[in-house]
């Protein structure tokens, strides 16, 4: 082979680890646009679409955090040790009502000032219906587009992680907090009057909402007036019939793409979940 046909096949395939997909609002009635990260290396998906993608995984999984090479991959791209040692990967993060650092038993009580004591947005969005939902203030708009929500409003500010997970709780009294994700991805989602479910939820809420006000102090939990947003997402074709692509069962992940909704791939093929495969080693052509 030539030096030519070298460097020809360099430029189409691009190979490192998975992060997670960089997913930002289009502008002007644009759709979403999405890029594929594999190490240094990135690829604009939008470009993609209708025309035939290639991911091949080596078989090798490193560490998003520490970089020490995994067999298994734990919560999304941890390796062992790190998954049982840092804060971000306790069961607190998933339900902050459990927050114990008062307790003194944060895993990492830097990492929780930093990242729990700063203040969170509860929102509403229709990913596969309505959902209630939180997020760091910095994170908006990027989670409800890895969730691949049509819609989010955000409905309330409070100052604590902990915070929002007793306000969730106190909304899940009433509406989901989880995304059907292969409603979402079958895309027939009706869109919702997000402010006039506000408006109801509040009302409803009431007496839960003065509990809290009570307990943390009339400044802590504020309402938001914001405006709701709506989402497109790049989609040619959506799937009738959901089937998944899994790395661990076959490392050849091949088709047309047909769209990018959340963090899937919608290949012609089938349909994968990429930030379930952070830290997964794969090849892009
Ligand atoms: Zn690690």
């Amino acid at each position: 082979m030539n030096i030519i046909e070298k460097t020809e096949i360099n430029l189409a395939v691009i190979q490192g680890c998975l992060s997670k997909m960089a997913i930002v609002p289009g502008e002007q009635g644009e759709p979403v646009r999405y890029t594929l990260r594999a190490g240094e290396e990135r690829l604009d998906l939008n470009a993609r679409l209708g025309k035939p993608l290639r991911l091949t995984w080596t078989g090798a999984i490193a560490c998003t955090h520490c970089g020490r090479a995994t067999k298994k991959s734990f919560a999304q791209g941890h390796c062992y040790p790190c998954f049982k040692k840092l804060a971000q990967c306790d069961t607190c993060i998933m339900k902050p009502e459990t927050c114990h650092f008062f307790a003194g038993t944060c895993r990492e009580p830097e990492w929780g000032e930093r990242h729990c004591f700063q203040p969170h947005v509860v929102y509403l969005a229709n990913s596969s219906g309505l959902k209630v939902g939180i997020t760091r203030g910095t994170q908006v708009p990027t989670r409800w587009l890895d969730q691949g929500a049509i819609q989010a409003l955000p409905i309330l500010q409070v100052e604590t992680r902990q915070q929002s997970g007793f306000v969730e709780m106190l909304f899940k009294e009433e509406v989901a907090d989880r995304t059907n994700w292969r409603a979402m991805l079958k895309g027939e989602i009706e869109p919702l009057d997000l402010c006039a479910e506000r408006d109801r939820l509040l009302a409803r809420l009431e007496g839960g909402l003065a509990n809290l006000h009570e307990r943390f102090g009339a400044e802590a939990i504020q309402v938001l007036e914001a405006s709701p947003m709506a989402f497109d997402y790049p989609v040619l074709e959506f799937p009738r019939k959901i089937v998944s692509h899994n790395f661990d069962k076959n490392p050849v992940v091949a088709g047309t793409l047909l769209g990018l909704k959340g963090q899937y791939l919608i290949l012609d093929s089938g349909v994968i979940n990429l930030r379930k495969f952070t830290g997964y080693e794969v090849a892009v052509a």
